[in-house]
């Protein structure tokens, strides 16, 4: 997937896969570039740890060949502190800073050599604050546009919940029925469905009365239905790791839900091909 993609038509979109005369021919003909960053998370007892960069690999390289644009090699893993499970083992996180570097030196490295608009997409909802301040830095730092754009299908669950059938049990949310229908599309082998089952997430004890946990969100629930935000483990409120219902997806829904998910981001890539860009710090001396 990010070392290796056997499928001839995408290796002429991946920078890993060029030698620097191919960059040098993608810099002719444009100023942007796709980020892929995802997540090694556990995602219940069916889906793979990578199911994060897996789907963000995916929707950008089909993005990629729609709009035109070549793709950086994917980050494989995220912020995913908080599903660090004693029992359940695999996950492997980084620290926010740890992150942060990492995105904007891959960044900082791309507009060193010509690259105005980097669009970071990512398969892993939590990797969004970081990305927040990656892209202001990378903007007040170089004049490039920088994007912090969610490829993942908790952000995505409004935007295909006709396609969806469990619309009240959390679909796009963690290893329900958006992400295992994916799963089934980009990495069908790597899905154990006989495991599936619906799971949802339980009150933690330490919540005071009135509260409610109605998301796989690590950071959000409710209070007489107003929204608060602390820090929980996944463990605290989900058993099996699983936020919704995998049991509803199939492959068909997939390729409809991403069908959908990647022309819209196609579509925006276009659009932001066209804006002019002046950068006004191209030099990287930060990098050692
Ligand atoms: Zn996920």
């Amino acid at each position: 997937m990010n070392t290796e993609d056997k499928n001839t038509e995408n290796r002429k979109y991946r920078i890993f896969d060029m030698t620097w005369l191919e960059v040098k021919e993608w810099l002719q003909k444009t100023d942007t570039v796709l980020v892929p960053i995802g997540s090694t998370e556990q995602h219940g007892p069916h889906l793979p740890m990578g199911i994060d960069s897996f789907a963000a690999y995916h929707v950008c390289i089909e993005a990629a060949k729609q709009a035109q644009v070549p793709v950086a090699p994917l980050i494989p893993v995220g912020f995913s502190c908080f599903h660090m499970r004693p029992n359940e083992p695999g996950t492997i996180t980084v620290r926010d800073e740890t992150l942060f570097n990492m995105m904007y030196d891959i960044g900082r490295s791309l507009i060193y050599h010509g690259f105005k608009k980097i669009i970071y997409a990512t398969g892993h909802t939590s990797n969004a604050p970081t990305m927040d301040r990656v892209v202001r830095a990378i903007k007040y730092d170089t004049g490039a546009i920088a994007i912090n754009y969610a490829a993942d299908t908790e952000v995505f669950a409004e935007l295909c919940g006709d396609l969806i059938d469990g619309k009240d049990q959390l679909p796009g949310w963690h290893a329900g029925e958006i992400e295992t229908s994916g799963a089934m599309l980009f990495c069908p082998d790597l899905v154990r469905f006989e495991r599936a089952k619906l799971s949802l997430p339980q009150n933690p004890d330490w919540l005071p009365e009135g509260s409610a946990k109605k998301s796989g969100s690590g950071f959000q629930f409710y209070y007489k239905g107003y929204p608060v935000r602390a820090a929980f483990d996944q463990y605290e409120y989900s058993e099996a790791g699983v936020a919704g219902n995998p049991l509803l997806a199939s492959k068909e829904k997939g390729e409809k839900i991403y069908a959908r998910m990647i022309e819209l981001f196609a579509d925006f890539i276009r659009g932001l091909k066209e804006v002019p860009v002046e950068i006004k710090k191209r030099e990287f001396p930060e990098m050692v």
